[in-house]
């Protein structure tokens, strides 16, 4: 399972469309949100459950996607936070996460 084309659309959504057929739409604040590199991980397990988060502008906009190796993304955000890769299977998780909320 890959990506065969990612895009943002309306400024405020992540579209994949995967070599299944089928498609994933992940709000852009909730990627940040769940961004899964080191920092913000550690940052998330020390929330309580009723946190809600807040974010700048910069840090919910995408500035460049790039592929990672074949198995992921990584996401350069407005604000310069570089360090998440997005694992195919994470992003289909939380297309899949983002939709039940
Ligand atoms: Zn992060």
């Amino acid at each position: 399972m890959k990506p065969l084309a990612v895009s943002i659309s309306e400024k405020k959504n992540l579209l994949i469309q995967w070599d299944d057929g089928t498609n994933s739409q992940i709000e852009l604040r909730f990627l940040r949100r769940y961004c899964p590199c080191a920092t913000c991980s550690e940052q998330r397990e020390s929330q309580s459950k009723s946190y809600i988060p807040l974010f700048f502008a910069d840090q919910v906009k995408v500035k460049s996607i790039s592929e990672v190796g074949n198995y992921a993304i990584g996401i350069t955000w407005r604000d310069g936070h570089n360090t998440g890769i997005y694992e195919f299977p994470y992003l289909k998780f939380l297309a899949q996460s983002n939709n039940a909320v």
